[in-house]
């Protein structure tokens, strides 16, 4: 279980935005610690020990990538990049560099607390070792390595299940298929973004009622993919 009240780490130099999160965050009964530049953030990060950091990329001193990279280095913590709208080139280099999430300016608050609660469940799974993992009709038994879609076992292949697991790891959180290719076929593979479109185009063939309208897993345009949490 995470926190009855997750602290949470803003660090964004824009006085408006800042405004707005913390309306938002404190009427939701979320703790708030700020920050104006990538520095204090960092010092922030390891003085307050936060549960989830919300990052701006564009900073006065470090940008937000340079900041992703360093917290990188000792924190596990869930970081969402808060980022402008049609810049997907900098999403996929926030995440490449260890991001979890992303949310695009301006965003509702609805979408806010959607992407604070995936990200924060998300981290407690992962701490307490959950060996199963299930959305709807659709579960996956990790110990025994079996998967049940729709009341029926799925024979799976050594790649789709290792594809399949990558996600889950990452479930709720968009992977870049710079990541996929990485974790699924090795450090020599972020070319080969064709292997990861047909199999998981063979994923979604075995796991989706209608594998043309994928509810498990999603396209992230020009970013990667997502598994439903
Ligand atoms: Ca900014």
């Amino acid at each position: 279980m995470t926190a009855p009240h997750p602290l949470i780490l803003l660090i964004e130099d824009e006085a408006p935005m800042r405004r707005f999160l913390r309306v938002s965050l404190t009427a939701h009964d979320y703790q708030l610690v700020e920050a104006k530049t990538g520095k204090d953030g960092l010092a922030q990060a390891a003085a307050r020990n936060p549960d989830l950091i919300l990052l701006d990329l564009g900073l006065p001193d470090l940008d937000g990538f340079a900041v992703t990279e360093q917290l990188r280095g000792w924190a596990k913590l869930p970081i969402i990049v808060l980022s402008a709208r049609g810049q997907e080139d900098d999403k996929v280099r926030a995440l490449d560099a260890g991001a979890d999430d992303y949310l695009t300016k301006p965003f509702g608050v609805g979408e806010l607390f959607a992407r604070l609660r995936v990200a924060l469940r998300h981290a407690a799974a992962t701490a307490s070792g959950e060996s199963t993992f299930s959305v709807d009709n659709l579960r996956v038994d990790l110990a025994r390595r079996q998967v049940f879609a729709n009341g029926a076992e799925v024979h799976l292949t050594p790649i789709e299940y290792k594809l399949l697991v990558t996600l889950i790891k990452h479930a709720g959180k968009v992977v870049t298929h710079r990541q996929l290719l990485r974790e699924v076929w090795g450090p020599n593979s972020s070319d080969k973004t064709q292997y990861l479109r047909v199999y998981m185009a063979q994923l979604r063939h075995k796991l989706e009622q209608d594998p043309s309208r994928p509810v498990y897993l999603t396209t992230e345009p020009g970013v990667g993919y997502r598994l439903r949490a």
